[in-house]
């Protein structure tokens, strides 16, 4: 039987999270497949502003891109940006 690798959080794997300036913002940082254009990039641009105050933003950045998180504003880049990163086309 094939044996998967799975990501096993722990404390210590999350730990840089504790300082996160999104903190009861998490609204901000995702958005909803029905929100207008307009109103997604009014949010991701306040999302990147809150990320510009963060001190944990190079961790962040690097878990989404090492992770190749899909969705939100992440490390101060938003989706669209991300998968410009990682040489991806957003379909959506
Ligand atoms: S960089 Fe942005 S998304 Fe990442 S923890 Fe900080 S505020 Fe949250």
């Amino acid at each position: 039987m094939p044996r998967y690798k799975t990501l096993e959080p722990t404390a210590a794997f999350w730990s840089w999270r504790d300082d996160a300036a999104c903190i009861g913002h998490e609204d901000l940082f995702f958005s909803l497949e029905e929100e207008a254009k307009g109103e997604r990039r009014e949010k991701e641009e306040r999302a990147k502003r809150v990320c510009m105050t963060c001190p944990v933003l190079g961790s962040c950045r690097a878990f989404a891109l090492e992770t190749k998180e899909l969705y939100g504003v992440w490390g101060g880049l938003t989706e669209a940006e991300r998968h410009r990163i990682a040489g991806r086309h957003r379909t959506g």
